[in-house]
């Protein structure tokens, strides 16, 4: 949960609320409010099949409220071959024909603000 803030006021607003969520100063935002997707950055995974060495870029976002968290790429659902095989594969528009589960047919950089931040290959 985030609280708001006045921080969170527009000018153009009169009301001591959140202009997108309305909920009041030193409540909390609605989970699914603009003002609490600004805690994910937008970043680029290069998914790299190891047996064929290809390199796909896959956009999405990281979790990045208190610092970049990859912990879904590093531990979490996304560091399994299964959850990767899909991105690869719909990345190049097409279904993959086999997902395996485990840790070693895809390796990924994850490039945040044109920087790798997070990396699993060389
Ligand atoms: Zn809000
Ligand atoms: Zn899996």
């Amino acid at each position: 949960m985030q609280a708001v803030t006045k921080g969170d006021l527009r000018p153009a607003s009169t009301k001591a609320e959140c202009f997108y969520c309305k909920q009041p100063i030193g409540g909390e935002h609605l989970a699914d409010c603009v003002l609490v997707r600004s805690n994910y950055a937008s970043c680029i995974a290069c998914i790299k099949k190891v047996s064929t060495g290809e390199v796909v870029l896959y956009r999405t976002d990281v979790w990045c409220y208190g610092g970049l968290n990859f912990y879904l790429w590093q531990d979490g659902n996304y560091s399994c071959d299964c959850n990767r095989a899909l991105f690869f594969e719909r990345t190049k528009g097409t279904e993959p024909t086999s997902i395996n589960c485990g840790e070693s047919e895809y390796l990924v950089n994850i490039e945040v603000r044109g920087k790798i931040e997070y990396r699993e290959y060389g």
